[in-house]
Order: C-alpha cells, then structure tokens, then sequence
C-alpha cells in the first residue's frame, strides 16, 4: 500500500478518543490481560475530580487525559503508564490528592503521578535559566522512571495537537519551547512517530508563514509523488520479487520540517530538494536486509557516500537500519532505509516499544537500561553547572542526535555529535586523557586538536604532560561533557591565578603604608572584617581580589589602626556599566521597549538582517561603544556572533506604541491574477498597517511574486495581516523575509 499520507492543512491527522470504550479497545488489541476495570476506575476517578473544568475548545477536561491515555496506548505502553495519563493533572489541578492516588491506585502509580505533576510545576516562561533548571528536573525525573517523561511527551504532543485553541501570542512561544525540549527528547529516547508529529505541529505555530508555503508547494505536485511512489514500489517488487524475499514496500514523502531543514540548511528551494522521498523495505532477517540492499543496488545507482550501515552500528537511542541514496526512476535521488520487522518496531517507538508490558514489575530490558543509564551520566556530568544557561547549551547538543561514528584504536566503535573533535573523543574516554590532549592521529596522519572527526575514523589521542586546557578549547569541543570538565579546569585555574595575584596585590598595597600584611591577618579585628564582607577564608578573600572584586585599598583601610584617609582614587568599572552609561548619555526620551538584563535604559540597536519586532522572540549582543543589538533568535547572523557577549534581552512590552513601528519585508506567492494587489494593499490597510514599498514580477508560470516593505508595530499585527493574505484567493504563499 502506498503509504503517502497527504491530508488537507495539516500533515498529520488524528482521531480524538471520545469514550473510554475505545481506550480499552485499544489496550485489548495488544495487550489480551490487560486489567481493563483498572482503566475504568482511573477514568471515573480522573472524571469525577475534573468536573465542572473545561478545555479552552470548550469540551470537558476530562477528554485531555483521555486522549493522552489515547495516545500512550498508540505507543503500547503498560497500563500504569496509561493509568498515570488519565490521572495525570488531577492532583496538580484538582481536589485529589496523591494519598488519595496512592491508596486507590497504589505506590507505583502515586509515584507516577507525582512525577509528572513536579515536571508540570516548572513554568518555562522563556527565560533561559528557567529552561535550564527545568530540563535538568526533567532529566532526573527520567533517570528515576521514564515513564514520567513517556506521559510528559504524550501530554505535550496533545496541547500541541490543539494549539490552535490557545491565544495567538501563547502558540509560537509554546512551539518553540517544544521544538527546543521536547522535540530532542523525543528523538533521544528513539520515538520516532512522537517526534515527527511534534516537529512539524511546532513548524506549523513556530513558523506559519513558511509551513503553509510548504503545504501548498506539496499538495501542487501530490498525485504526481504518488504516481511516482507507486512506481518505486513497482520496480523494488518485481526486483526482489524475483528471488524468495517476503517483503513489504513503505513510500512516503519526509516530513515537512525535515524537508524545511534541509532547504535552510542547504539554502535551496522546495524544487531544489531532491530528495523529500524516503522508502522503506521491511523483510524478515538480518542477512535479508544486506541481500536486498544487493537487489536494489542493482538496479539503481547509489549515489557515493550516502550509504550508512546502521545495523552494524546502531545509534545511541538503538536505531538499526541500512541507509542508502539512489538514482530512481527519471534519475531522482530517493532515500531507501532497509531494516527488520523487529528494528522497524524500534524505529518507530524507541524506548516506549522495549517496554514488556506483561512481565509486572519488571518493565526494563538490557536495552532501557542502557539508555537510563546515558541519562543518569548526563545528570551526573552537570552537577558541577552552576549556570543555567551553560546547562541548557550543552544539554541541547546531548539530545540530538548523534551522526559521526569513529573507532577506538582497539576498534571499538564511539558516537558523537557532528562536528565533534579529538577533544570530545578524549574527554569522552577519561578527563586526564582530555586535559593532556595534544592533538589526534586519525587514521595515521596527525592532526589539530580543532579536526572535525568524520564517520569511520580511527582516532588516536597524542597527549603531553606540559599540555593543559584552555579557555579556546570550548571553540573545539562540542559534547557537553568535554566543555564541562574544560569549563572545571579553567576555573580552576583562574581561581588559582587569582589567588596568587591577589595576594601580591594586597601585600604590595600594604607596603605601601610600611606595613607587612601577615601580621593583620589574624585576631578579631580580622575575623570581623571576614565577617562583615561574608568571606570564609583568607584564601576566599584573596581570591576576591584577584578577581577586582574587593580592592586592596578596602584592607588597608579596615585592618591598619592608623590608616590616614587618602583621597587617590581608582575606579574599576565593568563593562556593563560602561555601557548603561554610553546609553544614558544617548537614551531617547520615549520609553524603551527591550530591557537588557533587567535594566530598561540601555542603548538597543536593531539588527538589519532580521529586523525583530516585538513579540518576536529575540536575543541581544553587546557591541562595544554601540550598546546592545538586537537579532531575531532564529537569526543566522546572530549565530555568527561571539557567544560570549550575548545577553538576556525582553520586550519591556508586547506591543509598540504608535511612532515605534518597524520595517520588515514580506514576500507574496501568487497567481498573477488583476486586482490581487489592490486586494492586498487592502488587508494590509485593515490591519492599521503602511505600506512603505512594494515591488512586484511575474513569473514565466503565470505566478506573481510582490516583495513589500511595511512598517508594523508588532509580531501580533504582523500576522494577524499574514492571515489575512492567506486568506485572499489565488495568493500561494505569504513568506516574511530575512535578509
Ligand atoms: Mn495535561
């Protein structure tokens, strides 16, 4: 069967649960001993503490964890999981409390409960500290059951799946929340159907503009996608149908946000993108799968590097398959994955399909444990990551997945992230070899410790005893455990470096007065004046000032009895205050709309590239002299920039008052139709909106492509009028562009 899924707007479709009929029904079909009037008692528990609320759709609250419990049963997960879906916000949002839990439902599913009410305690609200802190719950809540996070996922997917009832400005800020966490952790544990339905769910609220283009640039050229599915699948069949392989043939097109990955990070356009087909052929062995790979090979060319054997080497979440690229039919380039029922299973559910629902009490296989333990040394190796926002960094390369595979000089086999180093390769197999790490033999020839590892080195570590790390290397290494134990080190060091220091600046400030700073630091007046600016040790206030945070003159002045009062100044001034000074000398009077780290009177710049507007979700970065830029988040420039003066940046306010409207430029697909642009010139008009510029051509294909210059007040107003334009018959594709 051709399994091209196309549907109308959206990519996925989905039935709602109604009843807990069809819960049990779905349980019943694999799962025959299953305790089915256990569901029932936990849906008239979850029903009747629930009644009297209602979603924002409008239906009762109850049909929330009814659908969650719908989809945990998707995933064939075990009933306690799926009873914690259906109780899962009665304790958070309701009068029931987890005894109540405990004593009709027992420990294991309290526990449960509990676990996913302290992950939905953590509001995220867009700070990055919040963020970090509340990935790193959420991490330790796994490590102690995943289940937790399996109804977090499924708990998420559905307000995803009705978004579209939440207030306009909640959507894009709740989608991208999901794209950064959820998403990841989704891909991590290897639940592949979860993840691909998130992703695009979050492209479509994330980025409404392109997803549509996207869906009608799809929809254009379905019946000839599935002609040509069809025709793979011909050709694939009478190929392997010649010799005695039982198989089945999967066609699909790739979800749309790889499909908007993939034209982004290749800068190409739909047209451009070969490659949005991917087939699956699922056969009964492992042997089976290399022989139809032998068949296939056959009669297509493969296209040269693109082949992965992920059945040799499987990936860190237990991703198994062969990976190939071929020229198809017409010479199209089309993605082949081959792979066993079994490793078909795991493609698609991951974690959730290791999961031996009928052996009670022991839930975890060989498998599951491994993964818990990747995620107890992830916990483990951020202990010491007093920042939130290092964390959140460094743990967001941990989730995506890992694409570089590379052999130990004793040929064992070690994943890493692209773009990963000798040093990751060092650190990742103990933190001695990583802080003498010179340099890399990789396959023979040496190599620089900045050498980006590529899929099947063998790599060798050259250390030297004179070597230490540096605060560079956190340009080179990319997992999280190398940066850590470099960030570790450096502090270390620097804390060591000011301790020295700092005692040579006291001492000489001291002698200064004719005075040796030994005898003073002892005795009473000494621990007072330990006391008075909270320091612990000597160490501790040496180390103060070497940091320039006590001055050596402050000393002088408490702990000398007869210290004659000098009025030689010298002042050290951060450079924050630097620049909140440049700023108030060239502040406007109108009140700023971006607060830079809480303080609303820095001096902002809008970055040319992205132009934001407020509710766009932004970052800022401090350029000398010229206060602070501010670029989209999603900005490609911002990327570019050093990362080390970055800064939290907030709209002080949703909405720009009227004079503070901004430019940005949209473009508009459409037929060339007359009076198209009178009808646009007039949504734009409804919406209060100006029109600075507008340029329009015509395509060879009859199409219209209108580039307009408008001044808005905020992202709200932007797509609101974005709206209205899709709205207007004959128009294709409304894109907002960034330069
Ligand atoms: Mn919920």
């Amino acid at each position: 069967m051709a399994q091209a899924h196309f549907t109308t707007d959206d990519f996925h479709s989905w039935k709602p649960l109604k009843t807990v009929d069809e819960l049990c029904e779905k349980i019943a079909k694999y799962d025959s001993q299953a305790d089915l009037n256990l569901i029932r008692r936990a849906y008239t528990f979850s029903e009747k503490h629930h009644e009297g609320q209602f979603r924002r759709s409008g239906e009762p609250y109850i049909s929330h964890p009814l659908s969650v419990s719908g989809i945990l049963a998707d995933l064939r997960l075990d009933i306690e999981t799926i009873v914690t879906g259906l109780l899962h916000d009665t304790v958070e949002d309701t009068t029931a409390t987890l005894d109540d839990i405990k004593r009709e439902f027992g420990e294991t599913i309290a526990t449960l409960v509990d676990g996913v009410t302290k992950i939905n305690q953590m509001k995220f609200r867009n700070s990055v500290e919040k963020q970090g802190e509340n990935i790193r719950k959420m991490i330790v809540a796994m490590g102690k059951d995943v289940r937790v996070v399996l109804v977090k996922l499924a708990d998420r997917l559905h307000n995803m799946r009705t978004l579209h009832h939440m207030p306009y400005d909640k959507q894009s800020r709740i989608a991208l929340e999901t794209l950064e966490i959820y998403c990841p952790l989704a891909g991590r544990m290897g639940i592949n159907t979860l993840k691909i339905e998130l992703e695009d769910l979050c492209f479509r609220y994330y980025r409404p503009d392109v997803y549509y283009i996207l869906v009608q640039q799809i929809k254009k050229s379905e019946a000839e996608t599935n002609r040509y599915i069809e025709e793979v699948r011909k050709q694939i069949g009478e190929a392997l149908g010649k010799t005695n392989l039982k198989h089945e043939v999967q066609g699909r097109s790739k979800h749309l946000w790889s499909i908007y990955k993939k034209m982004t990070s290749r800068d190409l356009d739909y047209e451009q993108v070969y490659d949005v087909l991917a087939f699956r052929v699922i056969v009964s062995s492992i042997p089976e799968c290399y022989e139809a790979l032998g068949y296939i090979h056959s009669i297509w060319k493969p296209v040269p590097g693109r082949f992965k054997d992920f059945i040799a080497m499987p990936k860190a979440n237990n991703y198994q398959s062969l990976h190939t690229t071929v020229m198809g039919p017409g010479g199209e380039r089309i993605e082949i994955q081959i792979r066993t029922q079994e490793m078909h299973l795991i493609a698609e559910r991951g974690i959730a399909a290791h999961w031996k629902y009928k052996e009670k009490g022991n839930a975890s296989s060989n498998k599951t444990e491994a993964q818990a333990q990747w995620l107890r040394e992830l916990v483990q190796w951020h202990q010491n990551v007093r920042n939130p926002e290092e964390f959140l960094d460094t743990v967001k390369t941990d989730l995506f997945e890992s694409e570089i595979y590379v052999f130990t000089p004793n040929g064992d086999v070690r994943e890493f992230p692209e773009g990963a180093t000798p040093l990751d390769f060092a650190y990742s197999i103990h933190s001695d070899l990583g802080n003498s790490c010179m340099g890399a033999r990789v396959n023979g020839k040496m190599v620089p410790l900045k050498y980006r590892m590529q899929n099947g080195d063998t790599i060798e570590i050259v250390t030297s005893k004179t070597q230490s790390p540096s605060k560079d290397w956190l340009k080179f290494a990319v997992t999280s455990k190398a940066k850590s134990k470099i960030r570790q080190f450096v502090k270390e060091e620097q804390r060591k470096r000011s301790l020295i220091l700092g005692k040579e600046l006291v001492e000489k400030e001291f002698r200064k007065f004719g005075a040796a700073a030994a005898k003073h630091f002892q005795g009473d007046v000494f621990n007072q004046f330990l006391k008075d600016f909270g320091l612990h040790s000597m160490e501790e206030m040496f180390i103060r000032v070497g940091y320039g945070k006590l001055e050596p003159r402050n000393l002088v002045e408490k702990l000398l009895p007869n210290f004659n009062q000098q009025t030689e100044k010298t002042e050290t001034q951060s450079f924050m205050d630097k620049v909140v000074k440049a700023a108030q000398t060239k502040i406007r009077k109108s009140k700023s709309l971006v607060s830079v780290d809480g303080m609303d009177d820095v001096l902002v710049h809008f970055a040319k590239c992205c132009s934001p507007i407020p509710g766009d979700s932004i970052v800022g970065f401090i350029s000398r002299g010229r206060g602070v830029t501010l670029h989209r988040s999603d900005c490609k420039k911002a990327f570019e920039l050093d990362q080390e003066r970055k800064v939290e940046v907030q709209w002080t306010s949703k909405k720009a008052e009227l004079g503070q409207e901004r430019n940005v430029k949209l473009k508009v697909l459409s037929q060339d139709i007359t009076g198209l642009l009178k009808m646009m010139s007039e949504a734009f008009a409804v919406h209060g909106i100006n029109i600075e510029s507008a340029q329009v051509r015509t395509t060879k294909d009859k199409k219209a492509i209108c580039v307009f210059q408008i001044s808005v007040r905020d992202a709200k107003q932007l797509s609101e009028a974005i709206l209205g334009l899709q709205k207007i018959r004959g128009i294709l594709g409304v894109e907002r562009v960034m330069s």
